[in-house]
């Protein structure tokens, strides 16, 4: 991935975002309050706005300016966790202006590091921790980026899977049971951002009928 493949993977999740934006507001809705689509569209907009008119910069320096856009502009649990991995990003992939199957997985570990801890929840505690694990366990086994499609697969399947648990972090730990049978909406936005990732330096994205959870 280069610094035209990474600004075209933050502005196509922005577009994304923008299309998302109310589904993830409605999930928010049922176990949150309602505001993770419009937390998420406003921060990756912004960012994509500068990492677009930043020119010939790092990697390291564009994920640093998506870090700092979120951390400074997404009030919610979501800007500072997004936030912190994307400040991961650019400590692993600092003054890079390629990088290769392995450090993508390198890089995205370090990020689900930061992730954990920042929000302090680990596997089965319904966040976006529950996507992000399998995906760098998987790109970090793999060691190359030629298998993105199934790398979808695992961010897909662990998004949905995200229903059938009972969340112990975040405002939809408050719901107890009751968040249970709603989808974590910070494990569905992770998944989109891997669809994204894996759109823009693969072929054959299957992407997931999203909107189908609330329909
Ligand atoms: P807020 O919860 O402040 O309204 P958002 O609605 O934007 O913020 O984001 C909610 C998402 O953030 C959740 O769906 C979950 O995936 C993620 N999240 C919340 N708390 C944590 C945490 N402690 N660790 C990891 N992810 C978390
Ligand atoms: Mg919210």
């Amino acid at each position: 991935m280069n610094q035209e493949n990474f600004t075209a993977w933050i502005c196509r999740y922005s577009r994304c975002l923008s299309e998302c934006a109310s589904l993830l507001n409605e999930l928010d809705n049922r176990i949150g309050d309602g505001d993770h689509g419009s937390n998420m569209e406003r921060g990756f907009r912004l960012a994509a706005e500068k990492v677009a008119a930043a020119d010939h910069q790092s990697l390291g320096r564009l994920c640093n300016l998506v870090a700092m856009t979120l951390i400074g502009n997404v009030g919610g649990a979501s800007g500072p966790l997004y936030g912190t991995a994307f400040l991961k990003l650019s400590s692993a992939w600092a003054e890079m202006d390629d990088i290769d199957g392995a450090l993508l997985g390198d890089g995205l570990a370090q990020a689900l590091v930061g992730i954990r801890a920042r929000g302090k929840a680990e596997v089965g505690d319904k966040t976006m921790v529950d996507v992000w694990e399998p995906v760098t366990r998987f790109l970090r086994a793999e060691g190359d980026a030629s298998r993105l499609a199934e790398m979808v697969a695992i961010a897909q399947r662990a998004a949905l899977g995200t229903s059938k648990l009972e969340a112990r972090k975040g405002r939809a730990a408050y719901l107890g049971a009751r968040s249970v049978g709603t989808c974590d909406p910070g494990s569905v936005s992770s998944a989109i951002l891997f669809e994204e990732l894996a759109g823009i330096i693969g072929e054959g994205v299957e992407r997931w009928p999203w909107q189908t959870l609330v329909s």
